[in-house]
């Protein structure tokens, strides 16, 4: 069983209704907080003042002061460093949309735009050299930053966290409500992982801290990895498969980040879902990948440990 998630579970996609001495497929201004504007033309982004703007293509990098590429085929979001700080020279903004809820396009555009929404955070959060305290400016195309008083080099990172599908012997899969997310929503549980320690042990420390159960970590298998730059983060994704003698089902959530958690059967999350009693995870999630396989029956079948 192979999960591809949305974002980043694939090779790099290339439209074949461009032709190949074209580039620059799409403009889009993100804001690094998980928006974009999708209606913008290649004029408009040339108005921008040059200093503003990266562009994001095909594992490539083109720098906007020094123009465009010829030959190549890119397919690019663009980000401004601090939208809302600037004046962008004449340019119609429109309605902004929230990126992960794009509809139509490609795994890669989508990885794209998460991509540039990721760089975006990035320079709206790094302003000072944690070293000096001087300015820090974009360098590197916009892939670094670098402080103009020591020459320190500062790198976008993303940090690591675990999401976990847990079913117990009968294939049931453990839903729960975080208190910060809307109404209904119920996801998997998940967290960043803790310095000094292994994405096994964040799994069964997660775990144990939001529904109260005991994992042991031979339980956990890996399944997949997503990066999710809204606005940093790498999800490593494991699956546990509770024992038929597991002592007790019972789940503690702990009223601080999980409301509430239940185990779902398949039968009686889609019922759930169409009375509207719950919505899944956000599109182009690898939470709702690893939900659509379980209702696909690719996962939760009970192993034996
Ligand atoms: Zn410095």
């Amino acid at each position: 069983m192979r999960i591809i998630p949305p974002l980043g579970g694939g090779q790099w996609d290339f439209n074949p209704q461009i032709p190949e001495d074209t580039f620059l497929i799409d403009y889009y201004f993100v804001d690094g907080r998980g928006n974009c504007w999708p209606d913008l033309r290649a004029a408009q982004v040339r108005e921008l003042a040059p200093g503003d703007c990266t562009l994001v293509g095909m594992g490539a990098v083109a720098d906007f002061r020094s123009g465009f590429p010829e030959g190549a085929r890119y397919q690019v979001a663009v980000w401004v460093e601090d939208l809302q700080g600037m004046e962008p020279g004449g340019v119609e903004l429109g309605e902004a949309v929230l990126i992960r809820e794009l509809q139509g396009k490609t795994p890669t555009q989508m990885q794209l735009y998460a991509t540039a929404n990721g760089l975006a955070a990035f320079h709206l959060r790094f302003k000072y050299c944690h070293r000096c305290g001087g300015s820090l400016e974009s360098a590197e195309s916009g892939w670094a930053r670098h402080c103009r008083a020591c020459g320190e080099m500062v790198y976008p990172r993303q940090d690591p966290a675990i999401i976990v599908t847990i079913f117990d012997a009968a294939g049931r899969l453990l839903l729960a409500h975080n208190t910060a997310w809307p109404a209904r929503r119920v996801s998997l549980i998940a967290g960043f992982i803790n310095m000094g320690e292994s994405a096994e042990q964040a799994v069964c420390r997660e775990i144990s801290e939001e529904v109260g159960l005991n994992v042991k970590p031979e339980w956990v298998s890996y399944v997949t990895t997503q990066t999710w730059p809204f606005p940093q983060s790498l999800m490593l994704a494991y699956e546990v498969h509770l024992p038929a003698d597991y002592p007790d089902l019972e789940l503690t959530p702990d009223g601080v980040e999980i409301e509430w958690a239940r185990w779902f059967a398949r039968s009686e999350y889609l019922d759930a879902v169409v009375s509207g009693e719950v919505s899944g995870p956000v599109n182009h999630s690898v939470a709702a990948a690893l939900v659509r396989a379980w209702l696909d029956n690719h996962m939760g079948t009970p192993v034996r440990i």
